[in-house]
């Protein structure tokens, strides 16, 4: 199984295959939902194995993470200051979310999180492609298939799999 991780290539192909991928969205919506999981999990594992995330940390370049209370308290106690100045320096909010505010994320050194073993929830389960109700998250599947190699060779495997065209 070839897995592409080329994001110059992958950002390409997400151009061309707008359309295609709006389609294959409709499709997925008339199919069994645990059928779904079922392969996108054992996808999940093939593909998580072959790609690593530590020479990627695309999402940490292009994407802002939800924060929770508990991630909002942790980040503020790091930087010794209340959670009210952490969220007033690094955050924004949208409808009530709060968001780490900086792309690329400030917490990201290289290509590396510098706060890995503390890093917000979110960043700990993107792109949450081993979690039941893949078809409940189509519409980030899509935003997501030109960041996340993860995500792009998942979609490009299912495809295949159940022989969209
Ligand atoms: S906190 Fe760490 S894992 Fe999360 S976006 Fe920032 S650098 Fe990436
Ligand atoms: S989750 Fe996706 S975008 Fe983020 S580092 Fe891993 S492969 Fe790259």
């Amino acid at each position: 199984m070839y897995i592409e991780t080329n994001l110059s290539k992958i950002k390409q192909f997400a151009a061309i295959r707008k359309n295609e991928n709006i389609r294959f969205r409709t499709f997925l919506k008339g199919e069994d939902g645990k059928e779904i999981d079922s392969i996108v999990h054992r996808m999940h594992k093939e593909i998580t194995a072959q790609i690593d995330c530590a020479a990627c940390a695309n999402c940490c370049c292009c994407l802002v993470p939800n924060l929770s209370k508990a991630d909002l308290n942790m980040l503020s106690g790091m930087e010794n200051i209340s959670p009210e100045e952490f969220q007033a320096a690094y955050c924004e909010t949208d409808y009530g979310d709060i968001y780490l505010k900086d792309i690329p994320c400030r917490y990201l050194d290289g290509k590396k999180c510098s706060i890995s073993e503390n890093r917000p929830e979110q960043c700990q389960t993107f792109p949450n492609t081993n979690k039941p109700g893949f078809i409940s998250r189509l519409w980030s599947m899509i935003s997501y298939y030109e960041i996340c190699p993860i995500v792009f060779n998942l979609m490009e495997m299912l495809k295949k799999e159940l022989k969209f065209r």
